[in-house]
């Protein structure tokens, strides 16, 4: 699999505009070893372009989990195909609200993205719950 050539600038210009907060998990890249990466909100594969509109930054796990979905199934509730969050066209607040160390949906269907992301993995809670005791969680972006 190659990997698309995302130009410095642009690059640049989605870290700016996300604050260097993975816009999913809403953790700052300062906070984790591994690499972020530019994401394709809508991946290239369904016909997502290497835009500004179209991008936005993930941390390594948001990104390994996401791949190319675009959406996954509630399995909780209806079995309904739910379309997962989208940075650039929602709100990250008006979806997860953070509770404890964990992150909840706001409406039911919000789970989706935090089963699919593994929002609250055990490993992402403890981590989560050390980056609270130290202020730096969750990180908000200039927008948010
Ligand atoms: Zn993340």
């Amino acid at each position: 699999m190659s990997r698309t050539y995302i130009a410095a600038a642009l690059r640049r210009e989605v870290i700016e505009r996300a604050g260097s907060c993975c816009e999913y998990c809403r953790t700052r890249a300062d906070d984790r070893a591994l690499d972020f990466a530019i994401d394709h909100v809508i991946a290239e594969k369904h016909g997502g372009l290497t835009q500004a509109d179209n991008l936005c930054l993930s941390c390594y796990w948001c990104n390994s989990y996401k791949g190319s979905d675009l959406s996954s199934v509630d399995w909780e509730a209806d079995s309904a195909i739910v379309p997962l969050f989208n940075p650039r066209s929602q709100v990250w607040n008006d979806h997860f609200q953070l509770i404890g160390v964990r992150l909840v949906g706001v409406t039911a269907h919000d789970r989706v993205p935090i089963a699919l992301l593994r929002l609250n993995a055990v490993e992402r809670l403890k981590e989560r719950e050390l980056l609270l005791m130290l202020g730096t969680y969750p990180c908000l972006s200039a927008s948010q």
